[in-house]
Order: C-alpha cells, then sequence, then structure tokens
C-alpha cells in the first residue's frame, strides 16, 4: 500500500465541519494511511478520531494547532505526536479556551456597533464544547445575510484591522514549543507562506523556532506552487528542519482542499514523520 501522510486538518472540536469519526472517515477514503488531526488549540476531538482509526486501519497521529505570539504577530505551530494527557498542554488548552471565549465577546461587541446582534449566542451554540473561532463568526455573518462567503466575512469584519478584528494575547511562541516538545512531541510551523514575512523576517522567525526546540516546517500545504514549494524547501534546508505535509481540509465546500491531496515531499527534504516514535 503506498503510504499517504496528512498531518493537518480540522474537526468540529474547533473549526472543522466534520466530527473527527467523520472526519477519519473521509481521509481513509480519500487513501490517507496517516493522519493527524491538529484542531485549534484542542486536542478534545482525539480520542473520538482514535477509535474511527482503529476501527478503519488508518494510522491517527495525535496532533494540536497552536495559536502563538512572537513579536507581536500570530504564528500557528502544528504538534505531531504529542501526549494531550501532559499537564502543561492540557492545561495550556483551557487557558487558550477561556482567552477565545473572552475574545468572542469582544468580536460580538464589536459586531453589535456595526448593528449585528446576536453574534455571541450564536457563535456560542455553533462551537458547542469546542473552540470558537473566527470561522464560527464568519458562518454567522454569512446565516444572517451580512457577507455570502467566509472569505468576505474576513475581508469585511473578521482580518486584521477589519472593523471587528480583536488583537489577542495568545501564548507566547516559545513556550507554546515547549508544550509540545515536553509532552513528546514535534513542533512544526504551520503554512510558513501565510504570514507574508519578508525573507530577513522568516529568517529571524525560524532561528527563534529553532533554538526553541522547534524541529519541523510545513513544506507542503494545499495550492501551493512549485514555486512555493521550492522556498519553502530552502528554508528547511538551511535551517536544518523536517519537512511536513498537510491539507489543512476544513470541510468539503472548499473543493481545492481535500484531505490527502498534496503534493509530494521534495526528496532532499527529511520528512517529518521518521521523527515520530
Ligand atoms: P482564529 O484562530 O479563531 O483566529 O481563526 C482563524 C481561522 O480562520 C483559520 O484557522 C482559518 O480556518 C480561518 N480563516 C482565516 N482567514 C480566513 C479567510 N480569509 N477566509 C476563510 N477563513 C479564514
Ligand atoms: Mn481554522
Ligand atoms: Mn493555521
Ligand atoms: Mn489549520
Amino acid at each position: 500500500m503506498t503510504e499517504l501522510y496528512d498531518l493537518h486538518c480540522h474537526s468540529t472540536a474547533s473549526d472543522g465541519a466534520l466530527s473527527p469519526a467523520e472526519l477519519v472517515q473521509r481521509a481513509h477514503q480519500q487513501g490517507v494511511t496517516s493522519l493527524a488531526l491538529t484542531d485549534h488549540d484542542t486536542t478534545a476531538g482525539l480520542p473520538e478520531a482514535q477509535l474511527r482509526a482503529a476501527a478503519t486501519g488508518i494510522k491517527l497521529i495525535a496532533g494540536i494547532e497552536l495559536s502563538t505570539n512572537w513579536q507581536d504577530k500570530c504564528f500557528h505551530i502544528v504538534g505531531l505526536g504529542i501526549d494531550p494527557a501532559y499537564a502543561p498542554l492540557a492545561e495550556a488548552t483551557l487557558m487558550l479556551q477561556g482567552i477565545r471565549l473572552e475574545r468572542a465577546q469582544k468580536i460580538a461587541l464589536k459586531l453589535e456597533k456595526k448593528r449585528i446582534s446576536g453574534a455571541f449566542e450564536a457563535v456560542k451554540k455553533a462551537a458547542g464544547e469546542g473552540m470558537i473561532t473566527r470561522t464560527h463568526f464568519a458562518d454567522f455573518l454569512i446565516s444572517q445575510n451580512h457577507v455570502s462567503t467566509q472569505q468576505e466575512a474576513f475581508d469585511r469584519y473578521l482580518a486584521k484591522g477589519k472593523s471587528a478584528y480583536v488583537p489577542t494575547s495568545w501564548a507566547e511562541l516559545e513556550l507554546a514549543i515547549s508544550w509540545i516538545t515536553g509532552s513528546g512531541g514535534v513542533a512544526v510551523l504551520a503554512h510558513p507562506l501565510r504570514y507574508k514575512l519578508t525573507a530577513n523576517w522568516m529568517k529571524r522567525l525560524l532561528a527563534v523556532f529553532k533554538d526553541a526546540g522547534g524541529q519541523g516546517i510545513e513544506v507542503i500545504t494545499s495550492r501551493m506552487n512549485a514555486d512555493e514549494i521550492q522556498v519553502v524547501s530552502n528554508y528547511a534546508t538551511q535551517f536544518k528542519l523536517a519537512g511536513s505535509m498537510g491539507s489543512d481540509f476544513h470541510n468539503a465546500v472548499n473543493q481545492w482542499v481535500e484531505l490527502g491531496r498534496l503534493s509530494p515531499l521534495p526528496k532532499n527534504i527529511k520528512p517529518v514523520w521518521e521523527l515520530l516514535g
């Protein structure tokens, strides 16, 4: 059987549309043989995903995508092969849940000022026991006919600098990496080109990331062209980082981002799964 790795995706435990079980089932149908569930700031979906993984024969890697700050910017760090029971990590997810709840109240207040009411109750209900994310606000704005797509919701209200944007203090980058590595996991910089950093800033970030114990970088994410893959491969080589690959799948609406639909990792890049126990 050909191995197919997808090491980044989301379930209803954060802002994905599928339950953990449905997500694992879909990955299996798409030919994925190893899947990491990496919900935003939570590991709550892992037990359900693990049950379905055992039933289908797919290998589930315990993961998380932590929201972090460095130099006043937000970076996402994926943890792979983590131990959800590791106390500092478990406590961190509770803290981040609190931060997300508080932020949601502030976003809702900003929307009220735009005469859009009821947002907090709606996103809280939609998220259920899962993490409240801006994606929930985007879906609420669509449901109330304020926008027609998630992209439009971000462009008009939710993105940095827009009317309902709330600057948020997440976890400090180095600390977040220590929660991952302390739990036995591998820390991976998620979607490195999405931060729109200059080459100089990217190198400063990677130096700090590596110093703090980071070991991997997402060389392959969905919708990357050959040039972009080359750019990230060069960073991986320069900073001696292993390469990861993940779709960042959230829902089936986006036809271009499907579980397992990924270019192969370039041959000269060390695969991050070789670091996983
Ligand atoms: P949060 O972590 O709550 O700030 O939400 C961030 C999430 O919003 C990301 O993980 C994406 O899933 C989603 N997101 C960010 N920007 C956009 C965008 N322009 N269009 C659609 N979804 C977005
Ligand atoms: Mn997301
Ligand atoms: Mn992300
Ligand atoms: Mn993600």
